[in-house]
């Protein structure tokens, strides 16, 4: 099997409760193969029945659901949950048992020989990093952080084909979380299991998921890749949801300094005199000229400061010509840019193509306007940047 393979299929899923609550409304979501899928969603809105119904610890009240194109209920729940790993938030380790009879449970079930299931656990506890003479203590001797590395490698034990968990790391401190994060990343890319993973926090998704699902009042509203969603809200509830912070950095994280130059600087050939520099600069109300070639390869700079200390304004541009310009590329992203451009204080920067062509440019007014546009209004911004021109 590989990515492009319809792993899990939710057709037209509806999950009623018999209080009447309606919990998991007409689903319909497809994960491929290999693919780790987060759902994510505010408390009750139906992330924990979505995922339990896969390995029918709940049965759908409508709709199917179909793993590698067969139906569930067509699999017995036993065998079903042979083939699916699982892990919660309270860890779910039996209590009784030791960490080493918890880990190889399903092993067990699956009727490995005795060798096969230590070799495994050893093997698992060197990987999360965990002395293996653990193995012998109960679960409530170890650390709430151990015990959650033993929920992690327990669901995949016996390599399964799929992995559901449920906010498995909800009670951790960040440090741990994060440890735990990049196990699972890892382990994941090494086995390459599919997983869904449950959560209400939108950075943990972010950094885990190939594609986030949406859930609100047991309805997927957008399932889509972490920068499609980003860069793509379906309606205000994900924007809100996203939240501004991140939406700003994934706004501007993939805006090139093409989208927003001016593509009309004002230049000057060498050629010309301080005088020539004077007239221009008074009729278009500029302070800056850019000096080109005949090919418009930017060669430098004159701005008023330097002109302002000249007493022959028959002298030749080339002169007093400012060299240190550290253009802008075209091409870059204008997030590497931005505090940079800021900090530098200069009013106008110039944009080259790679021949050092000169092809726009950026006033600093444009930046200022495009943070706080993105902030308060993300559509707009871009057209009211480009209006923006070259009067400062
Ligand atoms: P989430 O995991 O997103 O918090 P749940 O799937 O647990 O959401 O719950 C969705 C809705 O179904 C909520 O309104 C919840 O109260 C209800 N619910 C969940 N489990 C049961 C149950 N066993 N019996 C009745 N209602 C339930
Ligand atoms: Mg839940």
């Amino acid at each position: 099997m590989e990515r492009g393979h319809k792993l899990i299929e939710y057709r037209k899923v509806t999950k009623v409760y018999d209080s009447d609550i309606v919990a998991v409304k007409d689903a319909n979501i497809t994960i491929e193969d290999g693919e780790f899928v987060c759902f994510i969603g505010t408390s009750g809105s139906g992330k924990t029945t979505a995922l339990r119904l896969v390995n029918r610890m709940h049965d759908p009240t409508e709709g199917e659901i179909f793993i590698d194109g067969e139906n569930i209920q067509d699999y017995s729940p036993v065998n079903l949950r042979r083939k699916i790993g699982y892990a919660i938030q309270q860890t779910g380790l039996f209590p009784h048992m030791t960490v080493y009879e918890n880990v190889v449970t399903v092993p067990r079930l699956l009727e490995w020989d005795e060798e096969k299931c230590r070799t495994t656990a050893e093997q698992l506890m060197e990987r999360v990093d965990l002395p293996i003479e653990l193995l012998d203590r109960y679960p409530s001797e170890l650390s709430g952080g151990q015990q959650q590395r033993i929920g992690v490698i327990r669901a995949l034990a016996a390599n399964p084909g799929v992995v559901l968990m449920d906010e498995p790391f909800g009670a951790l401190d960040p440090i741990t979380r994060d440890a735990l994060h990049d196990l699972v990343i890892e382990l994941q890319e090494e086995y390459n299991n599919t997983f869904i993973f449950v959560t209400h926090d939108m950075d943990e998704a972010l950094k885990l998921a190939d594609r986030i699902a949406i859930w609100h009042e047991g309805e997927i509203i957008q399932y889509d890749t972490p920068e499609n969603i980003l860069s793509n809200p379906a309606n205000d509830y994900v924007r809100s949801f996203i939240g501004q912070d991140r939406l700003f950095d994934a706004k501007t994280n993939n805006i090139k300094v093409r989208e927003i130059m001016n593509e009309n600087p004002l230049t000057i050939t060498p050629g010309k005199t301080v005088s020539d520099a004077l007239t221009i600069m008074h009729n278009k109300r500029v302070d800056t000229l850019f000096v080109v070639d005949d090919n418009n390869k930017l060669l430098g700079r004159v701005t008023i400061e330097f002109i302002a200390n000249v007493d022959d304004q028959s002298k030749n541009i080339m002169d007093i010509i400012d060299r240190e310009i550290r253009p802008l590329r075209a091409d870059d992203l204008i997030q590497n840019k931005l505090r940079e451009v800021l900090r530098r204080g200069r009013s106008n920067i110039p944009v080259v193509d790679k021949e050092n062509i000169l092809v726009g440019i950026i006033t600093k007014t444009t930046l200022v306007n495009l943070t706080y546009n993105l902030i308060w209004d993300q559509d707009i911004a871009q057209e009211e940047i480009l209006e923006e021109g070259l009067s400062e």
